[in-house]
């Protein structure tokens, strides 16, 4: 008598959400926690998409069922968007509007993989691929790129990894949870390696905005036009313009592709809510003075965090090039007694962290990674050095 389903039941948790709900109902009940947990920004979503939102209730169009797709509308505006972000030329019609990025990814996975297809993940990695794929019948491969390497997959790992089976590779820059952002000219060659193996590509660029210190990087399919008929790009609001909740994304594919994951939706979700879809036109069809003024705020963060993390003894953190991520190596804190307490793993170091101080991060086993904590950079500047004293103190 099996309750729940072995496909079902095989899926954690998301570790992220997890972290950050504990945190978030400790805070409820009166605790002064500090979150580093949550990948959000902490600014208000942009008044003109807000006001754009509020129109579009009182306007009764916006009351029915709409193409499952997307609205036209938007189709056309992340087109637009698209070619003035990245330089990528597509049209409406490879376009599938999505609740949010999480849905694109399950969705674009769902329709790419049969059983047993493999799918190489460079970890560290963000915490609902694997789930994603296995969800969607596929198999993940996971190829690791620690500190050493600043993060980065080279295509000699990559090559290591290829079976018959490999279908896909899933390709994420800037990197959650890592910050790593890789040059144009890295794109090119792992972009180069899996289309001289015919192999697909998923490209996450739900971060491309927030890439510091001025480096080049490119799209993938920018980098690579000819995998463009076997790639797939994932994207969304939520990073760009702090729009987390209110729940778009998208895909970019081939055609066929767009069409069947397009059918897949029809029977799933039908219509992405109507009003999110209007506050998002004016979102992707708006300037970019919104991100550039957080990107400022996350700048100055990132460097007080990392400066902050390596000054403790046992910490290293690399400094991330893009995101609002650090996710420093934390190996040389396990094993130490604390407080009468000896963490040996990442997770039971988050925990301790989170019990002492009450400051929350996510432990790198949510990330394929263990021996790491992921701290978000996306919180108050005060907060943010408050949270990262009361870890100095707990291991000074
Ligand atoms: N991709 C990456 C790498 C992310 O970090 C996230 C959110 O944390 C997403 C996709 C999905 O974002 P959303 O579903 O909020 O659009």
């Amino acid at each position: 008598d099996r309750r729940v389903s072995a496909r079902i039941g095989g899926i954690a948790e998301s570790a992220t959400l997890a972290v950050d709900a504990k945190a978030k109902a400790l805070k409820a009940a009166g605790r002064p926690v500090i979150g580093f947990g949550a990948g959000e920004p902490d600014f208000p979503t942009p008044d003109y998409i807000v006001e754009a939102a509020v129109e579009a209730c009182r306007d009764p169009r916006n009351h029915r069922y709409t193409p499952a797709g997307g609205l036209p509308e938007l189709k056309q505006a992340i087109v637009e968007k698209t070619r003035r972000d990245s330089g990528y030329e597509v049209e409406a019609a490879q376009v599938l509007v999505t609740n949010g990025g999480k849905q694109a990814i399950y969705e674009a996975f769902a329709t790419m993989l049969d059983p047993g297809d493999e799918v190489i993940v460079p970890a560290p990695y963000w915490t609902t691929y694997p789930e994603s794929i296995r969800l969607a019948g596929g198999v993940p491969v996971e190829v690791l790129a620690d500190e050493t390497q600043d993060y980065k997959v080279t295509p000699e790992q990559l090559e290591a990894a290829r079976t018959d089976r490999t279908k896909v590779l899933l390709f994420n820059s800037p990197s959650n949870p890592t910050g790593a952002v890789y040059s144009r000219d890295e794109v090119e060659a792992i972009g180069r390696w899996a289309l001289e193996h015919g192999l697909w590509v998923m490209t996450d660029e739900i971060y491309e905005h927030l890439v510091y210190d001025g480096l080049e990087t490119a799209s993938l399919p920018v980098a690579v036009p000819e995998i463009a008929d076997r790639c797939v790009v994932v994207n969304g609001v939520a990073k760009t313009y702090a729009m987390t909740g209110w729940r778009i994304g998208w895909v970019i594919g081939p055609r066929d592709v767009v069409k069947a994951a397009t059918n897949l939706q029809s029977h799933a979700t039908s219509n992405v809510s109507n009003v999110a879809q209007r506050a998002a036109i004016a979102a992707v069809s708006g300037d970019l003075s919104a991100v550039e003024e957080m990107k400022k705020a996350f700048d100055r963060r990132r460097r007080t965090i990392v400066a902050m993390l390596n000054e403790i003894d046992g910490v290293f953190c690399p400094e991330p090039k893009g995101a609002f991520y650090a996710y420093p190596s934390v190996k040389g804190l396990l094993g130490r007694t604390v407080d009468g307490v000896t963490p040996q793993t990442s997770a039971e170091l988050a925990e301790l962290i989170l019990d002492k101080v009450e400051v929350a991060a996510v432990p790198g086993e949510a990330f394929g990674s263990p021996g790491y904590l992921r701290f978000s950079y996306a919180l108050g500047d005060d907060d943010l050095v408050e949270g990262i004293t009361r870890v100095q103190k707990l291991f000074a």
